[in-house]
């Protein structure tokens, strides 16, 4: 959504020239230097991890984590919202339940992120941009329950600390209906299946974890009574 020059065609032209050109590096270059391991990936994955994101272009899961073609099965969308089970049956919850069931993945990370464009719109409900997209509003719907928290525990924040409360408070909501669909819940419940709630600051490269029971976040790997890498 940014502002178009005039001139913008050319612009255009050069982004596209970009990713022909990525990939014409990533075929000749990239590929044949890692051929062993995407030859073992090509009859087959057995990724540890689902990964629920934003969409946001700023958000890399596999740069974030640093890990390899095959290891994490990504989810993105505006907000890393994961509607309730039964509330809106579609790609959110098809990905969990495959995931879940058919990839057995050890571990669900959902992962929100500073300065969040959709928990601004969130928000600023009556923001005119946001009038104009009534699908990404009524998405955002599914994140009510976190504005709602943030607004009667976090009376006193305004502007980018309100916005940075509710970007974790969203995680936490999420969490939560993630344990609302069947696969989750099952997978939970045998102990088969560890949630983990992370926000990443795209002006430091950090990211704390989440506890879905409120409190601070805490920089990965420092959480309360856990190992490192927790
Ligand atoms: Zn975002």
């Amino acid at each position: 959504m940014s502002d178009r020059k005039p001139d913008g065609r050319d612009e255009d032209a050069e982004s596209f020239g970009r990713l022909v050109e990525g990939v014409r590096q990533f075929s000749e270059q990239v590929y044949p230097e890692r051929r062993a391991e995407f030859q073992r990936l090509a009859s087959g994955q057995r990724p540890h991890t689902l990964f629920i994101t934003c969409a946001d272009s700023r958000v890399v899961p596999e740069m974030i984590t640093q890990t390899d073609p095959g290891e994490l099965f990504v989810c993105r969308n505006i907000g890393n919202i994961v509607p309730a089970y039964g509330e809106m049956l579609g790609g959110v919850s098809a990905i969990v339940e495959f995931a879940c069931t058919a990839l057995d993945v050890s571990h669900v990370v959902v992962c929100g992120h500073s300065d969040c464009g959709a928990m601004k719109g969130l928000l600023y409900p009556d923001d005119p941009g946001l009038r104009r997209m009534p699908t990404v509003a009524s998405w955002l719907r599914n994140a009510e329950a976190a504005r709602s928290v943030v607004e009667v525990m976090r009376p006193g924040l305004e502007g980018a600390a309100k916005v940075q409360a509710l970007v974790e408070q969203n995680v936490r909501t999420q969490m939560q209906h993630l344990r609302t669909h069947p696969a989750v819940a099952a997978r939970v419940a045998e102990g088969s299946l560890s949630l983990h709630g992370w926000v990443y600051g795209i002006e430091d490269g950090t990211v704390h974890t989440v506890d879905e029971r409120g409190g601070e976040p805490v920089p990965l790997g420092r959480a309360a009574g856990g190992r490192p890498g927790q």
